[in-house]
């Protein structure tokens, strides 16, 4: 475990022994335990190393080959190269890099082709949508109209039918699709399709499930879908940041740009800067390249072909084990379980887990009776785990062990049992150096 440290760190030890234990802790944790937010993963050396580099030094507004600053040769071509990766990766016309994380991403996106006050719409927050898709609490909910969808009460899936309807009342400029909570498989080019009779522009999110559209292991929203973004930190496995991909030309410029000089591509640019951001991050703009470059590897795909072949096995055997999931199962690397037939709440649930190593979050679920503060569900997922090496066999000891903790959440020598037999599975997988992306 400390080699990891040692190598990167030897100096952050002799000068700040505090912040270095807490890390070193923090590391430990993450090793000996079963990490399954669906939103995390973890990044490889290489990353890691761009990530603590002097990249992070510098000052260079604008964009390659037209900065403010002086000094950016090396910039720009760090920039250029996180570009061209993921134009490859993702069969996309443009990319900007530079957006902070996937929130200020989608600001940027609305801030690039709506007014404020403008009608958009997205998934609800508490049916699986996130924040920025325009929840009442979000700068999103109250810069712009948002009308919200969620999914059929019965079946758990999108109803595209309904989200039509909603879209041919309501004349939305953007339609969002993406999700953050959502275990089945997305119809872009339905959600394009119902924007094209609208006039509407599509707009995709994809940051969870990113890393499986590049893997193909998810349909991509390329080529329709007008404009794309993306976290770079989940299953893309780079740094926490976020990236916008779009088409270069306006589709619907006659209708809500006329007279605009700039194209598509130009208006998501102007947004993100000078519109929204400053000084692009240097360090993490290079890690990114560096994250997508892992990606274009084809042992990737091999991997997010796992990560769902997982998430269907560690599902699998939870149904058998009378765990109820929304949707009753998974497409992707998520798994949204309701918890109303085991006389347990989402918050008491994530906490007996943690008790036992195993990491996930507690989570609304559509239609949920209970509150965001004590909802009636826990979320979690494969990525992390599959970046272990572990496999479909993995997959239902762990559905054993977190059915177990379920039905005796209350019993703290059960909770105590498992923690050790997660220690003892943890153990046999180990992190770095044994991460296999
Ligand atoms: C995680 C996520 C975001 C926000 O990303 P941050 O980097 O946390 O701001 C946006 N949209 C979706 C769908 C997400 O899952």
């Amino acid at each position: 475990m400390a080699d990891v440290l040692k190598g990167l760190m030897n100096n952050l030890e002799d000068t700040d022994k505090e912040v270095y234990s807490t890390i070193k802790n923090e590391l430990e944790r993450q090793e000996h335990g079963l990490e399954m937010i669906p939103s995390e993963s973890f990044i490889s050396r290489a990353v890691m190393q761009a990530l603590g580099s002097p990249m992070n030094n510098k000052y260079s507004e604008g964009y390659p080959g037209k900065r403010y600053y002086g000094g950016n040769q090396y910039i720009d071509v760090a920039e250029n190269l996180a570009i061209e990766r993921a134009k490859k990766l993702f069969s996309a016309e443009h990319v900007n890099v530079q957006p902070y994380s996937g929130s200020p991403a989608n600001v940027a996106v609305y801030f690039a082709l709506a007014d404020f006050g403008d009608t958009l719409m997205g998934m609800r927050l508490d049916m699986g949508g996130h924040l920025t898709h325009g929840s009442p609490v979000n700068f999103t909910g109250k810069a712009y109209h948002f009308v919200s969808y969620g999914v059929d009460k019965k079946t758990g899936l999108l109803d595209m039918d309904e989200i039509r309807a909603i879209a041919k009342k309501e004349k939305p400029k953007i339609i969002v699709s993406g999700a953050t909570a959502y275990p089945r498989t997305i119809d872009f080019k339905h959600f394009h399709e119902i924007c094209e009779e609208i006039d509407a522009y599509s707009m995709a999110d994809v940051s969870h499930i990113a890393g499986l559209i590049a893997g193909s292991a998810h349909p991509s929203p390329f080529p329709f879908t007008d404009v794309v973004t993306t976290t770079t930190h989940k299953t893309l496995c780079g740094p926490r940041g976020a990236m916008i991909m779009s088409r270069q030309e306006d589709r619907l410029k006659e209708i809500h740009h006329k007279g605009s000089k700039w194209n598509l591509a130009q208006l998501i640019d102007r947004a993100v800067f000078p519109g929204l951001q400053g000084g692009p991050h240097n360090h993490t703009n290079s890690a990114k390249a560096v994250a997508f470059g892992q990606a274009l590897r084809p042992e990737f795909s091999v991997f997010a072909r796992q990560i769902v072949k997982n998430a269907k096995a560690l599902a699998e055997e939870l149904i058998s084990l009378d765990v109820r999931l929304v949707s009753g199962g998974t497409d992707n690397h998520l798994i949204l379980v309701d918890l109303q037939n085991k006389g347990i709440k989402g918050k008491e649930a994530e906490s007996a887990l943690d008790k036992a190593r195993i990491t996930v979050n507690k989570n609304m679920i559509p239609y949920d009776p209970s509150t965001p503060f004590d909802p009636s569900g826990i979320r979690f997922g494969t990525p992390a785990l599959t970046q272990r090496g572990m496999k479909e066999s993995e997959m239902k000891q762990i559905a054993a062990l977190m059915a177990k903790v379920l039905d005796n959440h209350d019993k703290p020598d059960v909770l105590k049992d498992v923690s050790e037999q997660v220690y003892e599975l943890s153990s046999q997988f180990p992190l770095y150096p044994g991460l296999k992306l």
